[in-house]
């Protein structure tokens, strides 16, 4: 799955290649691509024809494009595989091409969303007072919002009763924080994954956040200057960026700090990567 800054990485490239268009025709042409859109492919591509795009938002994880005057946004769920690509009109289709957009101007582009496997796809929904898309308002702001309020979250971080890692990936706490930041964000903190969070302190949560978004953002500054084509991108599955990472996927390796090899736990289904020595567990965990 991409994470906060592939997304934005997209956003961005939306931003600047699809924002202020007016959506002219709309191809629908895998039926599970609008699987979300009940009234079907039809009633989807008639519903966005006509309107113009606002600009590209985004929610931790979750990015849409606002229909200006219509009260209503296309979600865009890139899932796996997804992949949302600007391309010129004549550019042969992709072979996993499952709806086109074009737009009514004379800029030559089309944007397209392309998907192997198919667990991706546009949706269209109601939007909130602040322009959210209905089905996400209950997800917080992330981590990178001007608005994310640290201090809510320290309060809220201690009032649940949890582990730092589950906090890190519980949207309705913080959203865009996905399995790969949390892991450098904890190395970098020399936080053990199952410390719970009952216990943090404010200076320990505002060092944890910095954390979180100086990883989020030295990989939005890779992603960010590595596009500059009229291919948007991204493909959520090989990873977009050129990622130096410190505590992800280095199981074995040592530890960058002290030497140690780094392990690898399972955790919920997915892997946790830390410094036995670095990150040390809380009493009655197992050191692993
Ligand atoms: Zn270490």
């Amino acid at each position: 799955m991409p994470e906060l800054p592939e997304v934005e990485v997209v956003r961005r490239g939306l931003e600047r290649w699809v924002a202020h268009r007016t959506v002219g025709a709309v191809e629908v042409l895998h039926p599970r691509a609008v699987r979300r859109h009940l009234a079907g492919g039809e009633d989807f591509a008639r519903s966005l024809s006509g309107h113009r795009i606002g600009v590209p938002s985004r929610r931790g994880k979750y990015m849409w494009l606002p229909l200006e005057d219509a009260g209503q946004a296309v979600l865009a769920h890139l899932g796996m595989s997804g992949q949302l690509l600007v391309q010129p009109h004549d550019a042969p289709d992709e072979k996993h091409l499952r709806i086109r957009m074009r737009f009514d101007d004379a800029l030559g582009t089309e944007l397209r969303f392309v998907d192997q496997r198919t667990f991706g796809g546009l949706s269209l929904h109601p939007v909130d007072a602040e322009g959210l898309p209905d089905v996400i308002a209950h997800i917080a702001r992330d981590p990178l919002d001007p608005l994310f309020d640290d201090e809510v979250f320290h309060q809220a971080l201690r009032r649940r009763r949890t582990t730092v890692k589950r906090a890190l990936l519980d949207q309705s706490l913080i959203s865009g924080v996905g399995n790969i930041y949390a892991d450098e964000a904890l190395w970098r903190a020399r936080i053990h994954y199952e410390r719970p969070t009952s216990g943090f302190t404010r200076p320990r949560t505002t060092e944890l956040l910095g954390h979180v978004r100086d990883v989020m953002s030295e990989a939005l500054d890779v992603g960010g200057t590595s596009f500059d084509s009229l291919y948007v991108n991204v493909n959520g599955e090989s990873g977009y960026f050129d990622r130096s990472l410190d505590a992800y996927g280095r199981e074995g390796l040592p530890c960058r700090r002290c030497g140690t090899p780094m392990r690898r736990r399972p955790w919920m289904n997915r892997s946790s990567y830390f410094c036995p020595r670095c990150q040390r567990p809380p009493r009655g965990v197992t050191p692993g």
